[in-house]
């Protein structure tokens, strides 16, 4: 068994699109980021990599690189797990922690879990999605930004 942690942090600034776990959520404001700033997902990728030894997000999709300006994160996790998949290892579990104030997201979790679930090429029940807010305190609690931490869990083949 193979363990990974991650950490993420976007800044939540007007006109994009908030996507979440590969799930676009009606809100007024979305996350910056060279891809579609999916904070979630990222730190899926990254839990995931590091599972594996393989370093983090940056490294293999930098954002100095057009190919993934306004990439799907989701699709990016769908590579990840690619490479994962060549080194002869299987996601067995990912645990997440999404760190926003608004809007509620507990309505979209399912959705969420699927379309990691599918990313990772695992069942939903392998996934899980919940969320925390700061109590109103600093940037996020003031609606300025979301975080992500993430655990996955790797099994050989
Ligand atoms: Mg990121």
């Amino acid at each position: 068994m193979r363990v990974g942690i991650a950490f993420d942090y976007h800044r939540l600034v007007e006109g994009r699109k908030l996507i979440l776990g590969g799930v676009e959520i009606p809100f007024g404001k979305g996350l910056a980021g060279h891809s579609d700033g999916d904070v979630l997902t990222h730190a899926v990728c990254d839990a995931v990599l590091g599972a594996a030894g393989l370093g983090d997000l940056g490294q293999h999709f930098p954002d100095t690189d057009p190919r993934w300006k306004d990439a799907s994160s989701v699709v990016l996790l769908g590579r990840v797990v690619e490479m994962v998949v060549a080194r002869d290892l299987q996601v067995a579990q990912v645990d997440t922690v999404l760190v926003a104030q608004e809007p509620k997201l507990a309505p979209y979790f399912e959705a969420m879990r699927a379309a990691l679930a599918r990313a990772l090429g695992v069942e939903p029940a392998r996934v899980n999605v919940k969320a925390k807010t700061t109590e109103g305190l600093e940037a996020i609690g003031r609606g300025e930004a979301m975080a992500a931490h993430a655990v996955a869990l790797l099994e050989p083949r």
